[in-house]
């Protein structure tokens, strides 16, 4: 495949971009090569600038979940187009998606929309904070919940393919406020609560975890973490900006049967647009400002555009009854063929899958926090990613990342991908 057009426009960005892209692990500098610059998108495939096709495992990192330019979505925001693009007033789309969303959604009274899932998570635990009176929190080594300061401590996704999980910028202030935990390590989590109870207001954890790669919970985590935080005083919220409507119709609290007090969406939620939102029970939302002290705003907020796309998303999730039995057979499917075809070649390897989330780490044993997930082969990963690519795969660029599977794949793009992986495999060998 020829990248020329990608190539110069790369260079064209680096002068006026910082490093070229809008968000890091676009960059394509953990893995090397150019990023793919892309054109247009449908269904299942993306298409870049030199007019290459590649299946695409990426989905803009997850809200994709039917698939790219899907009609429904697309006719909702040309026709909202028509009438206006912001107003910066109420409009009725706003409680249309809101009454959606809190009826798919278990454990919720009351949501408010924002632009992004960095957004929602800040806002989240200004609230927490707001409404329990006390300052710290508990976040686990490799969750992502957005770039805010208060998160950029051992955070996952770009920030750890870069190696700065801890940013410069983020002040020592925020950062002791910012308490860390093993993910899957109730043992641990029950040591910092000990060590300071007095002051905690919430824990935020990505209740199946995407960002180093893919790592569901084990038995009892998440029930554990709802105990802990019942007893002492503390909110639990679950950041379901990848797992929400992807998962499950009301996200992992509905798949896992565990309640949280405060939950956070993005992805999905928006079909695409800019969109994240946070929710709870009225006796905890109704702090929220205008109603209550916690003040939380925007000027693109619950913008008409965005509201049309997560609309016309949720709608759709909503009234199709297979869509997740569908998901959960196709990234099965997957994920027997890719093992099959490592195990083929000798490659040494374990796939963590949930529903439509998958990952593949070149590493033996199983992958279960920050630091089983930072034991992969890294080169290998490389090799890897640029012998799928090359083949028109396109996943993401980092090992710690995850494969978001669309509805759109048919059976014929997953056989491709896995005879892919077994060309990857055999060069391997
Ligand atoms: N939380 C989680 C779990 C995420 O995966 C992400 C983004 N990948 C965010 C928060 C931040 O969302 P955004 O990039 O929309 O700000």
């Amino acid at each position: 495949m020829l990248y020329q057009r990608s190539s110069a426009l790369f260079k064209e960005a680096q002068e006026v971009i910082p490093g070229g892209v809008n968000s890091p692990v676009r960059a394509f500098k953990a893995v090397g090569g150019t990023p793919i610059f892309a054109k247009s998108a449908k269904g299942a495939y993306v298409y870049d600038e030199d007019g290459n096709r590649f299946i695409d495992y990426i989905n803009s990192w997850g809200p994709m979940l039917l698939g790219h330019a899907y009609p429904p979505v697309v006719e909702a925001v040309v026709e909202k187009t028509k009438s206006g693009t912001s107003f910066g007033m109420p409009t009725a789309i706003e409680t249309e998606i809101a009454e959606l969303a809190v009826s798919m959604v278990p454990n919720i009274d009351k949501i408010r929309f924002v632009n992004s899932g960095t957004e929602a998570c800040m806002s989240a635990v200004r609230l927490a904070r707001g409404y329990t009176g006390k300052d710290k929190i508990i976040k686990f080594a490799g969750c992502y919940h957005g770039h805010s300061d208060s998160f950029l401590i051992a955070a996952g996704s770009g920030a750890v393919t870069f190696g700065t999980p801890n940013s410069p910028g983020v002040t020592q202030g925020t950062a002791k406020d910012t308490l860390l935990a093993k993910y899957n390590n109730l043992e641990n989590v029950k040591e910092l609560i000990e060590a300071n109870e007095e002051n905690l207001a919430a824990i935020i954890v990505e209740p199946v975890a995407g960002n180093m790669g893919c790592i569901p919970p084990v038995e009892g985590f998440l029930e554990g973490l709802r105990t802990l935080c019942d007893a002492n005083n503390m909110l639990l919220i679950f950041d379901e900006v990848m797992t929400g409507f992807r998962l499950a119709k009301g996200g992992v609290q509905e798949l896992k049967g565990v309640d949280a007090d405060i939950v956070c969406f993005g992805k999905v939620v928006g079909g695409g647009l800019p969109v994240g939102a946070f929710a709870a029970r009225n006796a905890i939302m109704n702090h929220l400002a205008p109603q209550g002290p916690v003040y939380q705003a925007g000027t693109l907020s619950g913008n008409p555009l965005a509201m049309a796309a997560g609309l016309a998303m949720l709608k759709s999730i909503n009234s199709d009854q297979d869509l997740f039995k569908r998901l959960d057979d196709k990234t099965k499917y997957l994920h027997k063929g890719i093992a099959e075809a490592l195990n083929r070649y000798g490659i040494t390897h374990t796939i963590n899958r949930i529903g439509s989330m998958i990952s593949v780490h070149f590493h033996e044993d199983s992958v279960i926090d920050f630091d089983t997930a930072a034991n992969g082969n890294n080169d290998q990963f490389k090799r890897f990613f640029h012998s799928m690519l090359k083949q028109g795969i396109y996943i993401a660029p980092s090992a710690f990342e995850t494969w978001f599977i669309t509805d759109a794949l048919s059976y014929e793009d997953l056989d491709e991908t896995i005879k892919a992986v077994e060309v990857f495999a055999k060069s391997e060998a």
